[in-house]
């Protein structure tokens, strides 16, 4: 989890933050007498909640808010989410929300930082896109003569499929590869992993899923936001959400952006 921010109102108080596993990431709201209930948690905590409810966000994508009747535990025994290694996920607030940026102009100075970059997908890599991970952890397993094996819980009967693919991106200022995981992939490819694992499985061809929907992807205007690593020589993005922007609204705010520059 993460602070996001902290008001005092006339009617309440209230908490938001950003918790996420390793798929995706969302904001919890906690109202008054809740919001005590949070105030001794860190970053990296383990939190658990019941019997809340989804709403959509303010500025679109989904929060979760407690209401009465919603649960809160802290740090819950046994959870698989305390193997979590949280260097890799991409978490981010929206005190540090991402920026737009060219691509062009992401360097090491960047490393571990958000930002947002739109252009035409190229390419994707030459991979499966999907992988193997242990249903209790969510590690990767590793397979040896049909047999699973986790580094942690040891034998596992049957690995759940998880995607994990790269995309080439270029705004024409120069091109970027993207790890996109999870619902993230997912979206893109326009199937889950399990149907892509089954594809597979299927013709024989780990690369099957990512042909087949090569129309789908190959050209598409994204918007991807997400933190910024160096993996061998070069920067890439791990993607914590992807959209597909309208370009009427990407000129006006390239129209707004060149306004500020010329100011
Ligand atoms: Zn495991």
């Amino acid at each position: 989890m993460h602070p996001a921010q902290d008001k005092d109102g006339g009617e309440g108080r209230v908490q938001n933050i950003i918790v996420a596993d390793e798929s995706a990431q969302i904001r919890l709201t906690f109202w008054n007498e809740d919001v005590d209930r949070i105030k001794d948690l860190q970053e990296g905590d383990v939190v658990s909640v019941t019997h809340a409810y989804a709403k959509e966000g303010f500025r679109g994508g989904v929060e979760v808010h407690l209401g009465r009747r919603a649960e809160i535990e802290i740090n819950p025994k046994g959870s698989p989410l305390e193997q979590l290694d949280l260097s890799d996920l991409s978490v981010e607030s929206r005190s540090q929300a991402a920026g737009l940026v060219r691509i062009r102009e992401i360097d090491e100075s960047n490393e571990g930082k958000s930002v947002e970059v739109s252009g035409i997908v190229m390419g994707a890599t030459q991979a499966s896109p999907v992988y193997p991970a242990c249903p209790s952890c969510r590690k990767k397993v590793e397979e040896e003569g049909g047999r699973f094996t986790c580094s942690v819980c040891g034998d596992v009967k049957e690995p759940e499929y998880r995607m994990l693919y790269k995309i080439t991106v270029d705004d024409g200022s120069g091109s970027i590869r993207a790890t996109l995981f999870g619902e993230t992939g997912e979206e893109l490819l326009g199937m889950t992993a399990e149907e892509a694992h089954e594809l597979i499985t299927k013709s024989g061809n780990n690369l099957e899923p990512l042909e087949r929907n090569s129309d789908r992807i190959l050209g598409k205007y994204v918007s991807v936001r997400g933190r910024v690593s160096k993996f061998r020589d070069s920067m890439e993005i791990a993607a914590s959400g992807l959209a597909f922007p309208d370009l009427v609204e990407v000129s006006k705010r390239e129209r707004e952006r060149i306004d500020e520059l010329i100011r």
